[in-house]
This record gives structure tokens, C-alpha cells and sequence, in this order.
């Protein structure tokens, strides 16, 4: 992984160079959110905590695109986190670029934009919690939260082929002899749920 420190380092210097402050500023790398480049606290006192996604940090990835978040997110540090991105930070991200024409300070970055074009994907799988299959046609069915379709989804069919939807996960699992087995068992079931034992039978075969 490419060294925070180092390029958030950096890029202080340059918004130094051209006047612009950051204050007392400490740097974390952030691990787990995925919807999220960057993001800047205010602690108080004039210190900020600005934590960077791992995701920009990556071996052989391109500078620019982190550079561009740390400073994004540096810039709120400088404006006290108090304008959002309007007034006084809009007015900084002009500065910096009309300073060093190489960066592209944006409110917002998508992740085209930042070359990770795969993450994008998961990125918008992530919203969703639950996944299912057709076990007739493969149609996945997603769903952000619990609903009636996720507690008992034997009492639905498929509205391309009528067939029985299971969890993705199980899914990827069978066989398509398993796959038509499963159908069978649950269209018999239906609408009651799959029991356990019923489905452990189709997967012992
Ligand atoms: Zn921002
Ligand atoms: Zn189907």
C-alpha cells in the first residue's frame, strides 16, 4: 500500500505554498467504507482527523486520484469543515487548481473517475443485503431490507419463467440436477417455506 503519510505530507506543502492553512491534521486510512474516498473531522481545537479509503492506496495505483481526495478533504480542514462544499472551499478548490493544474478537485468523485472501475460494481452491490436466484432462468432478485419476498420467498415465482427463487449464495452452490431437484421440492412446498430437512434430501442427492 502506498504510504499515507507520505503524499498527505505532500500535498500540505503545496496548499502551504499558496497560502492555504490546514491546521493541526492527523491521518488514518479507512479499511471498511466502501461508498466513501475520504473524510474529515473536526475534533476540536482546530485538529482534524481526515481518513483516506484503502481503496486509493493501493500498490501500482495512480497518485493523482489520492491526491486529489487528500486534498479534497484538507481543504474542508482549511475552511474550519464549516462550508460544505460551497462558499470558502469551493473557493480553494479554485485556488489549488489555478496553482497546479495537474489536480481535479471535485465535491464528488465517481469511481470511473478514479479508475477503480471493478469496486464500482461492489460498491452498488453493497446497498443491497439480499440476494436470490431463479432457479428456473438464473434471475437474480436484490433487495435493500427485509420484506415479505425475503422471509418466505417460496410464496413467489419468477415472473419470467415461474420458478422458484433461493438464496444466491445457495444457488452458485448446485448443480443444474440439484437446481431442477430443489425446484421440484419447493413448487411442492409452496407456499409454505423449504424446510430444512426437505432442502438437505435435494443436496444429499
Ligand atoms: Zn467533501
Ligand atoms: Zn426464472
Amino acid at each position: 500500500m502506498r504510504s499515507l503519510e507520505e503524499m498527505a505530507a505532500e500535498c500540505i506543502s503545496e496548499l502551504n505554498a499558496i497560502g492555504i492553512k490546514t491546521g493541526d491534521v492527523s491521518f488514518t486510512v479507512n479499511t471498511r467504507a466502501k461508498k466513501r474516498w475520504g473524510q474529515c473531522r473536526a475534533l476540536g481545537g482546530g485538529r482534524y482527523e481526515i481518513s483516506i479509503s484503502y481503496r486509493l492506496l493501493a500498490d501500482g495505483s495512480e497518485e493523482l486520484p489520492a491526491k486529489n481526495t487528500i486534498i479534497h478533504e484538507l481543504l474542508h480542514a482549511a475552511d474550519g469543515c464549516r462550508s460544505g462544499h460551497r462558499g470558502r472551499w469551493l473557493q480553494l478548490a479554485a485556488d489549488v487548481m489555478r496553482a497546479y493544474p495537474e489536480y481535479d478537485i471535485k465535491r464528488c468523485t465517481s469511481a470511473e473517475e478514479k479508475g477503480i472501475t471493478d469496486d464500482n460494481a461492489e460498491v452498488k452491490r453493497l446497498e443491497y443485503r439480499y440476494f436470490f436466484r431463479c432457479l428456473g432462468c438464473g434471475t437474480e432478485a436484490r433487495y435493500k431490507r427485509a420484506t415479505k419476498f425475503t422471509k418466505n420467498p417460496n410464496a413467489y415465482v419468477c415472473v419470467k419463467c415461474r420458478g422458484k427463487f433461493v438464496d444466491s449464495e445457495l444457488y452458485s452452490l448446485l448443480s443444474p440436477e440439484q437446481r431442477s431437484l430443489l425446484e421440484t421440492a419447493m413448487k411442492a412446498a409452496a407456499p409454505r417455506p423449504l424446510t430444512k430437512s426437505l432442502l438437505k434430501q435435494v443436496l444429499d442427492k
